[in-house]
Order: structure tokens, then C-alpha cells, then sequence
């Protein structure tokens, strides 16, 4: 079997083949952590979008949609404490002149760690047999419990490093650990620096009046600063919450893993602003509803799980991610935090307006608490790529590439083949095309053997594929390819659109 980091080069390979994902400005090298999405990509961050905005817009009464714009007033960002504090502590290796993230450094040495940990729970299940009791083995085996050690005190010693900001301990971890440089493969490294990832340009045509804005590096502040005009235009009460979806900005050091980490970049934030004194209960409420939603797509529970922020953010009072098995790991996908009244306070007191609600049940106005939920789209297309990807050999040897999108998401719905290109198949594969595309994303396809028709579909990931064939121009009825089980059906045209709605 190919090994993790050949599926996913696999996978990046057959994103860009089959036109899901490109990297920008190709024809001049491309742009680093930059990316494009294609014909199918496009499709597929739509829906992916439309089935978060439905979830949580549509679904729930008591939350509103926003779209702000990306350039805000420059003072939101001193408010929200990005200029001070939104930055990434990095290092750099002088002899390949190759700079980190000193966090991400420290976790993948650990990831390093649980990777060893995970061969001897493996080597000790071959030579137990049936009798082996993982959950024995990991706690009493002496050298699991020292690696285990060594990551706890690892990660304690880092978060403690990065909250009280000693850069200098912080390097000397590095040293202890022995970490060196993948691509120099030496220890010679620079001091630790903070460095701001916020991108910032000019606005304003003359160079005197010019003012410096940021790319916004989160759509939340944008809900922030709207929220008195959306709770009084809307007349909500609390607790209610505010949902925006828009691209983000992040000169990210370490941009790599694909979409995974990019500087330009969407998310789909949802802030809930609530009762002071209530928020815990919401937080539950949305952490519990948020992995509700990702199971929902058919998506093996056991692909994610809850991780809890040791080091919390200077306006969190509780912070979970939801982590996905990407096929380098688990990593956030998602995050749930508990932002207390930090953001709101702090733009009261910038912008000297008043940031407060009127409770009619309490009687009394406050400053809300706010808990948010905060996704990234091109995360979750890239999650759902990996889930999708499928390499299957068939019976008769030869093998397919099936993208195993849960239906609702995926790019096109129905595929619409002709059997040959006569006999007036392709006229009668036109007409059911116009009958259905209303409703459904459909491709009509009549080039090559019908085989290599419906490997094209499996590949980007078409859940139904139509055939017309002789017996259509006699009785009107039509073959259905289902692709998972490549399982095919006799059914009506007329029955066409049912079948899909029923499996969408
Ligand atoms: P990380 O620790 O991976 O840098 P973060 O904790 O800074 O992420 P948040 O600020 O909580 O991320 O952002 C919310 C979500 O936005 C993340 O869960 C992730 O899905 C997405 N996201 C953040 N940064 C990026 C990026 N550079 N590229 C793509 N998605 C991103």
C-alpha cells in the first residue's frame, strides 16, 4: 500500500488533473500557499459553502447571515489585538535559510514521538495475537510511557514558553530536543522572533493622505462592528448569532500541506452572542452541533475528535478544535471557542460607541458574551478530498480512481450518456438533460467507449451516471449507474429525478 505521503501527493496530483484545485498563476511558477479552484473545485466549495450557510442560517431561526466587506477601519485591528498579538514565533535555520513556525516545529517532534508510539502498539499486536490488549499495552508498557512523557512535557514546556513569551527558553527547548533542520539537516539556528502575519497595504489615492488597512485575518471582526445593526434592523433577541462566509488573509511562514494552510484563504464563522454567565452552556450546545453537522455528511466518526486548547487566546475563556484524519494526520479542521465579552468591550472602548444590549426579560443592558464557531471552507474541500479519494481494483484487474463524495457536496449530480452517437440517442439524452438540470448539476458526455465515460464521472466524483440506450427509444426508460457500487437499474425517465433527490 502507498504510504501517506504518497496518496496525498496522489491526491494533490489528481486535484489539478481533474480540475479541482490549481496552483495560482502557474504559468509564472506559481505563488506560494496561494491556489485556484477549477471547474469542479468551484462546485464542490460552493456546496460545501451553501450546505454550512443552510445548516446554520436556514435551520436555525435565531441566526442571521452578513456580508462585510474586507477592508475595515484600521483601529479594529488594534481593538481586536492583531497588531499587538497576532503573530507566529519563528526561527530560522542559517544554513538553509529556511525559516519555521517554532510551534509547528515542536508538535510535528512530538507527532514524531506518537508515530513511534503507534509502530510498537503495532509490532506488540503481532506478537500478542488475539490476546492483545491495547489499552493495557499503552498504559503499563515502559517505553510507550516514556514517549508519552516526553510529548506532555514537551508541549507543557512550549505553551508555558509561548504564554509567558520567553523566546529564550524557548530556543534552548529546541536545542535540548535536538531538532534539526529537514533540509540542512543541521542545528545551527537563529534566534526566536515574533512576526506578524497580517498583510497590510494603502488606501487612499495620494501618498500624504494615504492610510495604511490590513487584509482582514478573520471575518469575525467584520460581525463584531455590525452587531448592533444587525440585532436592532432584526429585531433578535439573545441569544442569537450573526453567520458571514469571505475570504482571509494570513502571510502564514510555513504554508505548505496544499490547502491545508494558505494566505489567502475562506472562511464560514458563526459568533452567538449571549447571556454573560451563559456561555458555557452554549459552547457545549455548539461544540455538540458542529460535530452533529460533520457526521452528517456520512463522514466515519472516527475521522475526528475533539482536541481542547492548552494555551488559550488572550480573549478565550475555552477553546476546542474539531480534528480531522487528514491524510497527514490529525489536524484542526474546525474551531469552537468561547470568546467572553473580549471583542465587543474591546471596540466599546476604541470606538467610544456603546456596544450594548437591552434585555426586556432582565431589564438590563450588557455587554454580550459571544461563543463562535470558525471553519475553514478550503480545510473542509480539502478534508472532503481526502475522504473522497478512492483507488479500487475491479474484478476484472484493472483499477479505478472514484472520488466518494457524500452526494449533497459532490461537484455534478448526474452524468447524461448517449450509448453511441446515433439513432437519435443523443437528441433523447438532450431532452432528459433539459428536463433535469433545473434541479440538478448535469454534464452530457458522448465522446469515447461508455467504460472510459464512466471512469471520467468516477473520477470527479458524479454520484449517477444515465445511459441511453436502444431500448430507451422504445419504452423511454434508462439505465442507472450508481457510482460507490457501480450497481446499474432500469428506471423511467420520469423516475430520474426522484431517485436522485431520494440519495441526495
Ligand atoms: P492553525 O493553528 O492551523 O494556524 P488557527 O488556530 O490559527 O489555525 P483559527 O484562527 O481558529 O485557526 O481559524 C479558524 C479556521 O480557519 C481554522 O480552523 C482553519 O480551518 C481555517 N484556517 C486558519 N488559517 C488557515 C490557513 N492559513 N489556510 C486555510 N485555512 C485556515
Amino acid at each position: 500500500m502507498a504510504s501517506h505521503e504518497e496518496q496525498f501527493k496522489k491526491l494533490i496530483a489528481h486535484a489539478k488533473e481533474y480540475g479541482f484545485i490549481f496552483p495560482s498563476s502557474e504559468i509564472y511558477d506559481g505563488l506560494a500557499a496561494v491556489y485556484d479552484y477549477g471547474q469542479y473545485g468551484v462546485e464542490l466549495k460552493n456546496n460545501i459553502r451553501q450546505y454550512w450557510w443552510k445548516s446554520m442560517v436556514q435551520m436555525h431561526e435565531n441566526v442571521v447571515g452578513l456580508d462585510s466587506a474586507i477592508f475595515m477601519h484600521p483601529t479594529i485591528w488594534k481593538a481586536s489585538g492583531h497588531v499587538d498579538a497576532f503573530s507566529d514565533p519563528l526561527i530560522d535555520n542559517k544554513d538553509s535559510k529556511k525559516r519555521y513556525r517554532v510551534d509547528v516545529m515542536l508538535e510535528d517532534y512530538c507527532a514524531k514521538i506518537e508515530d513511534k508510539i503507534n509502530k510498537e502498539v503495532e509490532k506488540a499486536a503481532k506478537r500478542f495475537g488475539d490476546s492483545f490488549d491495547k489499552e493495557q499495552f499503552v498504559t503499563t508498557n515502559p517505553r510507550v510511557l516514556e514517549y508519552r512523557q516526553k510529548i506532555e512535557n514537551t508541549l507543557q514546556r512550549m505553551n508555558k514558553n509561548l504564554t509567558e513569551n520567553n523566546l529564550s527558553d524557548l530556543k534552548t527547548l529546541i536545542e535540548e530536543l535536538e531538532i534539526a533542520c529537514p533540509v540542512s539537516g543541521t542545528r545551527n539556528w537563529t534566534d526566536i522572533r515574533h512576526f506578524n502575519l497580517m498583510f497590510s497595504t494603502q488606501i487612499g489615492s495620494l501618498a500624504e493622505d494615504a492610510n495604511t488597512v490590513y487584509l482582514r485575518p478573520e471575518t469575525a471582526q467584520g460581525i463584531f462592528v455590525n452587531f448592533l445593526n444587525v440585532q436592532k434592523t432584526s429585531r433578535m433577541k439573545i441569544p442569537f448569532g450573526i453567520a458571514q462566509t469571505g475570504k482571509a488573509f494570513r502571510n502564514e511562514i510555513v504554508a505548505r500541506q496544499f490547502v491545508f494552510r494558505m494566505r489567502e484563504f475562506e472562511q464560514m464563522e458563526m459568533q452567538f452572542f449571549v447571556r454573560p454567565g451563559t456561555e458555557m452552556e452554549w459552547y457545549e450546545y455548539w461544540k455538540q452541533s458542529r460535530i452533529e453537522w460533520h457526521k452528517s455528511l456520512g463522514i466515519p466518526a472516527e475521522k475526528f475528535r475533539f482536541h481542547d486548547h492548552e494555551k488559550l487566546a488572550h480573549y478565550a475563556n475555552a477553546a476546542v478544535d474539531i480534528q480531522f484524519e487528514f491524510m497527514f494526520g490529525f489536524r484542526e479542521l474546525e474551531g469552537i471557542h468561547s470568546r467572553t465579552d473580549y471583542d465587543l468591550a474591546q471596540h466599546q472602548e476604541f470606538s467610544g460607541k456603546k456596544m450594548q444590549y437591552f434585555d426586556p426579560d432582565l431589564n438590563e443592558s450588557y455587554v454580550p458574551y459571544v461563543v463562535e464557531t470558525s471553519i475553514g471552507l478550503d480545510r473542509m474541500c480539502l478534508a472532503m478530498l481526502s475522504h473522497a479519494y478512492n483507488e479500487e481494483v475491479l474484478e476484472d484487474g484493472s483499477t479505478r480512481v472514484v472520488m466518494k463524495f457524500p452526494p449533497v457536496l459532490a461537484p455534478y449530480k448526474i452524468a447524461i450518456l448517449p450509448l453511441v452517437k446515433k439513432d437519435g440517442m443523443p437528441e433523447k439524452a438532450r431532452e432528459i438533460m433539459s428536463l433535469l438540470q433545473h434541479d440538478f448539476m448535469c454534464q452530457y458526455d458522448e465522446k469515447d467507449a461508455i467504460g472510459r465515460r464512466y471512469r471520467r464521472q468516477d473520477a470527479i466524483g458524479t454520484p449517477f451516471c444515465i445511459t441511453v440506450d436502444t431500448q430507451t427509444m422504445e419504452d423511454n426508460t434508462v439505465t442507472i449507474r450508481y457510482r460507490d457500487t457501480m450497481q446499474q437499474e432500469r428506471i423511467a425517465i420520469s423516475e430520474i429525478a426522484n431517485v436522485a433527490r431520494k440519495n441526495l
